[in-house]
């Protein structure tokens, strides 16, 4: 089997500036704690849920017990991103993306930081296909604290697969790394090509271009990796 693992914030869909209000109302409602009015805004990108609750529990004196009671009050919360108030809206090209990768025979599933609940309202909210994805093999970080987790997961779950981790921050490509999975980044998210190129990307794709060129990245991206894993497996079965 091959398989491209989809992040979603930044990759499959442009990120939002109001979604951090959620974890602070999540986290207020449930563990009673909250920033100081003068914190400074956190930069969170490519950190799983699970790491950035646990992040502000600490930092507020809250109790990392109350972890799973706070994501199941941001799965309630996350309702709104089916709303139109809160809709997140999908990068250009992402349903001819997915359609090209499946006509390729890769397998598309998700590897993110948000619980399989919040994925979904996510993306069906910004009008994505969710059947498009297999859920099955799909891996969600709300209770991993360390993105790296999900992405052993995958790889004890996939073993004999060709998976690709594709997403849009330099912690997606450490993630790969781990556990020597090929990265593809795209430039839809927080970090310009530049910074991204100074990952272990095997390639690096450009926002834009509509849906027939995210169709045409897709494909080329895919196939150069396949080269890639062919000529050195020893990476992919590390
Ligand atoms: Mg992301």
């Amino acid at each position: 089997m091959r398989i491209v693992l989809w992040d979603v914030d930044g990759t499959l869909l442009y990120n939002s500036a109001k979604a951090g209000t959620y974890y602070h109302d999540a986290i207020r409602q449930v563990a009673g704690v909250g920033p100081s009015p003068d914190e400074p805004h956190a930069v969170e990108h490519g950190k799983t849920d699970a790491q950035i609750v646990t992040e502000r529990l600490d930092r507020w004196g809250g109790d990392r017990a109350h972890l799973a009671a706070v994501s199941q009050r941001l799965d309630e919360l996350s309702d709104a991103y089916l709303t139109d108030a809160a809709r997140r809206t999908a990068a250009p090209g992402v349903d001819a993306a997915l359609h090209a990768v499946a006509e390729a025979g890769w397998v598309n599933g998700l590897l993110t930081g948000n619980s399989p609940h919040r994925a979904r309202v996510k993306l069906a909210g910004a009008g994505v296909d969710v059947a498009a994805f297999d859920w099955d093999r799909s891996y969600f970080g709300d209770r991993a604290v360390v993105r790296s987790d999900l992405t052993a997961a995958a790889r004890a779950d996939l073993a004999g697969a060709t998976a690709v981790i594709l997403g849009d921050t330099p912690a997606d490509g450490a993630a790969a790394d781990a556990v020597g999975f090929p990265f593809i980044a795209v430039a839809t998210g927080a970090y310009e090509q530049q910074a991204l190129r100074e990952t272990s990307a095997a390639l690096v794709m450009a926002p834009g271009g509509g849906p027939a060129g995210a169709a045409g990245r897709a494909r080329a991206a895919l196939s150069r990796t396949s080269r890639r894993t062919r000529q050195t497996p020893s990476s992919a079965r590390r």
